[in-house]
């Protein structure tokens, strides 16, 4: 049995100063009490966590940003393994290269590599973690120039179930590289990251334009056809809010002056309400979802990749799940291009899958008040089933309560075999199964 004393870090039971704030999540319904929280400071913590929960047979939970969907990472009466304190970023500018801790944060990642010009690719809210976006792929406004962040992993390291410690890179263990690139937290806690930096310089440019609901269509369209022959460095987005009003735009990492060569295209579009062409640095940019993106808030969400964007799936963008798109409390709605560098690497390269999609589609919806969860939840259902006829699967790292029907949205089949079979070998009895999970074919393991 873990004492205090064995640890570099600390352990936490109810009752105690922390407990309450350590459990908590981004996701405000996810309001779990774990029997333990062991806060690892160290990866002989990692090793003491893992098989204390095994020795008690705790349910374990893995924390690092603590901004998945359902909040998994904290267990109900099982053993939480806090990696928050294992946040720690090292570069080395001369190599190109990032050592990231298994707790740490985006914006740890992102300050300690800009500090140098350099980045990887990293998703759009600061305060979300390196380990979950990771493991599930990781999208942001580098990927279409460098590729998703789990194609810019040089190595991992990772506690095996047994509370072994592994490595796993092209050269060690290299069928863990590959299901460590997308499968999410299934084989193991991964304590270290190493990542591959990029030269990014530290500007950027942010184009939106606000359109009515009525005059969109036509918008959307022609958005659509730019994106096609839009170059790697612009990310395309449009998105419709709490206003109704619609925003079509670009994200651009590199120098504006180059980025401003499409918003001639991009105004002429149509007839904006309000327009704004911003040049963030690249920090900053880095940010600017932080608030919108921020804790404490009930949420729920649903995604779909989608491999075209025809324009029947446009109106169905813009209704939201409704008749003519307007109403109350109707969740909002994204789009995020992807192509570029993601779709280079080979499909078969790693576990992330769908690298041929066009656009990723979200849908969500926060609120404070528990009595609107259902009208809530039902609501963004409505809207993901409108676009369903278009989708062609969805990103692990979005997927909720869709349970097995949903791993099975986000890995084709061949994908998935591969998977069960590596989930056999490094977790035949499930201890790692708070997460998208991949069921061992071996055991039947605790279900999710
Ligand atoms: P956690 O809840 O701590 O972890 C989620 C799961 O990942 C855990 O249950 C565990 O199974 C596993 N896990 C985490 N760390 C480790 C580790 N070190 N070892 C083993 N398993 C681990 N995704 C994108 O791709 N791009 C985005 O721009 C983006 N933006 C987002 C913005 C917000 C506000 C939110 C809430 C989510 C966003 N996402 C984005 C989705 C995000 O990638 C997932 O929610 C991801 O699971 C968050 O990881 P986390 O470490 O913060 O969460």
């Amino acid at each position: 049995m873990t004492t205090a004393t064995s640890l570099d870090g600390q352990l936490l039971v109810p009752g105690d100063k922390d407990y309450d704030d350590v459990r908590a999540v981004w996701n405000a319904m996810a309001d779990r009490r774990p029997r333990m929280i062991i806060r690892c400071a160290s990866v002989a913590d990692v090793v003491t966590a893992v098989r204390t929960a095994r020795e008690l047979d705790l349910e374990i939970g893995v924390r690092c940003g603590g901004h998945g969907a359902l909040g998994l990472a904290v267990p109900e009466d099982g053993l939480m393994i806090d990696l928050s304190p294992m946040g720690g970023v090292r570069v080395d500018p001369a190599q190109r290269r990032a050592w990231v801790q298994g707790g740490a944060l985006l914006g740890a990642l992102d300050d300690a590599s800009q500090r140098y010009g350099l980045a990887t690719t990293a998703g759009n809210v600061s305060h979300t973690g390196v380990g979950g976006l990771t493991l599930g792929g990781g999208m942001g406004w580098l990927a279409r120039q460098h590729g998703l962040a789990c194609d810019n992993v040089v190595s991992f390291e990772m506690v095996t179930a047994e509370g072994e410690v592994v490595r796993a890179s092209r050269t060690e263990n290299p069928d863990l590289f590959w299901g460590l690139r997308g499968g999410g937290g299934n084989f193991g806690v991964v304590t270290e990251f190493e990542f591959r930096l990029h030269p990014v310089g530290t500007q950027a440019l942010v184009a939106e334009y606000q359109y009515r609901l009525d005059d969109a269509l036509p918008v959307l369209r022609g958005w659509r056809d730019l994106n096609a022959e839009a170059p790697r460095q612009a990310t395309f987005t449009a998105s419709i809010g709490g206003d109704g009003l619609v925003t079509a735009g670009f994200v651009w990492v590199g120098d504006p002056r180059e980025g401003r060569k499409l918003v001639p295209a991009m105004r002429s579009l149509g007839r904006p309400v309000t327009e704004s062409v911003s040049e963030p640095s690249y920090l900053e940019l880095q940010r600017r979802d932080d608030v919108t993106g921020g804790h404490a808030f009930r949420r729920y969400s649903k995604g779909h990749y989608l491999r075209r964007f025809p324009d029947e799936a446009i109106e169905a963008f813009l209704r939201r799940g409704t008749e003519n798109g307007r109403g109350d409390n109707l969740p909002n709605v994204g789009l995020q291009a992807h192509g570029g560098a993601i779709a280079d690497v080979p499909d078969e390269d790693s576990a992330f899958s769908h690298r041929g999609t066009l656009f990723e589609f979200s849908t969500g919806t926060r609120w404070t008040d528990p009595g609107e969860d259902e009208a809530r939840m039902a609501g963004a259902r409505r809207c993901a089933a409108a676009l369903d006829p278009f989708a062609s699967g969805v990103y692990v790292n979005m997927l909720g309560d869709e349970g097995v029907e949903g791993i099975r949205r986000a890995y084709p089949p061949a994908k998935l075999a591969r998977l069960t079979a590596l989930k056999n070998a490094y977790d035949p009895g499930n201890v790692f199964h708070l997460n998208q999970n991949i069921r061992p074919s071996v055991s039947p393991g605790p279900i999710d």
